[in-house]
């Protein structure tokens, strides 16, 4: 039987971590066992739901790279199939009406409390029953389930083990409301098992919904899937996690410059292990993940490991990999990555420094866009009178050259500093200063070949005329 997992979110807003944690963990199970993936996107509450939260479902899904084979489908398009199979369940009368209304209903939830009995639906309870018997077709109900009486529902849940619920603690669900609009437990049942799904992997807020399920599927007469529910995602406080400890949604990281491969990574392990091992490729985690290795207990969400994460992906992902994610925060800045070098080996120079595409976009600027200005501390540091005669010769030696390479840069620095019996700090910061406009960056002489000849001459000139500048105002 082939595996077939979903991931089936309700758009009511952004694809948070959470969510995307469960469709990680469906997504993967699936690869892992060579099965399929499906998106459903639940939105029969119309009310709460809205395209654009469906787009930004969509947004998030693709750009963790989590493709489904199948869908996205929708609940609103399927009303007729759910409606068929209340239809049947009703011909079958495992399903019935219910003329109750409110108001008899929470007169009997008012007894039952005086009573200090569990407040339920009881259908065989005289007044309800009355009303029941008394009823014409055509009058206004709703149709519900028969949930079987005596028995249990047991199942073995691949997370948190054999969980048994006795039938007396349900009452007869609601599956088709007044208007005519079938309910979410229902349609959950009917989906799973029209698009075939074998394993339902979902978060621990719908484990009481699973044996009302369970009776269901039994009812209809469909197989049942295996469950596993996952435990929920703590902030750093010990709190669910919320927005209110920073960013929620999956959205929000990439803004904030993380690639989707750490996200990825560190989602993974956000309740998943394999021993100690920290760092997954995508190809180990679908090789190693297994349900029975998710934790039971929550796990408290850490940035500083997300970051740690980011600036390994940053550091070993392949160039262009990081340069197509780059793209984005490069656009926000207004970089154009055509007027200056190679972005790759840019990339390959700056990125380990680095532990955000967005430190990773500010510091790589100075190989794009010119500057009129140097960074005001670290002018006046290094670019001082002190500087004028080692920039003056370095400027002379690397216009002289007629092969821009990385080592006869390194030798125009060497030059200098044996020419005039300097240090290498005193050529080597304000030139630094000079070519990228402030005081940090890898290694100058590797910097100045990938800026490039033509910019390089002309920063230094800049750099030497504000040094004239600043000596003339001193004098
Ligand atoms: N639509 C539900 C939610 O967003 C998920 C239902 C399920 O996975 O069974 O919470």
């Amino acid at each position: 039987m082939t595996v077939k997992t979903r991931f089936a979110p309700s758009p009511t807003g952004y694809l948070h971590v959470g969510g995307a944690r469960t469709a990680l963990y469906s997504w993967l199970f699936a690869k892992s066992q060579g099965g399929e993936f499906v998106l459903r996107i639940e939105d029969t509450d119309l009310e709460r739901n809205s395209q654009e939260a469906v787009d930004a479902i969509l947004e998030g899904m693709q750009w963790l790279g989590l493709e489904w084979n199948e869908g996205p489908y929708f609940q609103t398009q399927r009303f007729d199939r759910y409606n068929e199979m209340v239809d049947k369940l009703l011909a079958e009368d495992k399903a019935y009406k219910c003329y109750a209304s409110k108001e008899l209903l929470d007169e009997v939830r008012a007894e039952q409390e005086a009573n200090k009995e569990m407040p339920r639906y009881d259908a065989d309870h005289p007044k309800i029953k009355a009303v029941n018997e008394a009823a014409k077709e055509g009058d206004p109900c709703v149709i519900r389930f028969r949930n079987p009486k005596s028995g249990s529902v047991v199942f073995d849940d691949q997370i948190r083990g054999r969980i048994e619920i006795s039938n007396s603690q349900m009452d007869d669900l609601i599956i088709r409301r007044t208007d005519g609009s079938p309910t979410y437990n229902f349609c959950v049942v009917v989906d799973d098992w029209d698009m075939g799904i074998t394993h339902v992997i979902r978060g621990e807020d719908h484990i009481n919904n699973t044996p009302r399920q369970i009776n269901i599927y039994e009812a209809l007469g469909a197989p049942v899937p295996t469950f596993a529910h996952c435990a929920m995602i703590l902030g750093d406080d010990g709190a669910k996690l919320s927005k209110r400890h920073g960013a929620v949604s999956v959205m929000q990281y990439r803004d904030m410059g993380y690639l989707p491969v750490a996200l990825n990574n560190y989602l993974v392990r956000l309740g998943w292990s394999h021993g100690d091992q920290e760092i997954f490729s995508q190809e180990e985690m679908i090789n190693l993940f297994s349900l029975n290795a998710i934790s039971k207990s929550a796990s408290a969400f850490n940035t500083d490991k997300l970051l740690w994460l980011n600036n390994h992906y940053i550091k070993t992902s392949e160039p262009e990999y990081v340069a197509e994610h780059l793209q984005w925060h490069l656009d926000q800045k207004g970089i154009n990555k055509d007027n200056g070098p190679a972005i790759t080996e840019v990339i390959k120079l700056v990125g380990e420094r680095c532990n955000t595409l967005v430190e990773l976009a500010d510091q790589i600027a100075y190989f794009y866009q010119d500057f009129d200005a140097f960074d005001a501390d670290a002018a006046k540091k290094h670019l001082r009178g002190v500087a004028k005669e080692p920039l003056e010769l370095a400027l002379a030696k690397a216009e002289a050259l007629t092969e821009w390479t990385t080592e006869n840069l390194h030798q125009v620095i060497a030059d200098v500093c044996a020419e005039l019996e300097i240090g290498m700090g005193k050529i080597g910061m304000p030139l630094r200063v000079a070519v990228t406009g402030g005081g940090q960056s890898p290694s100058v002489d590797a910097v100045m070949q990938l800026i490039g000849k033509e910019r390089v001459v002309a920063r230094i000139k800049m750099a030497l005329a504000f040094i004239a500048e600043r000596e003339a105002n001193a004098q």
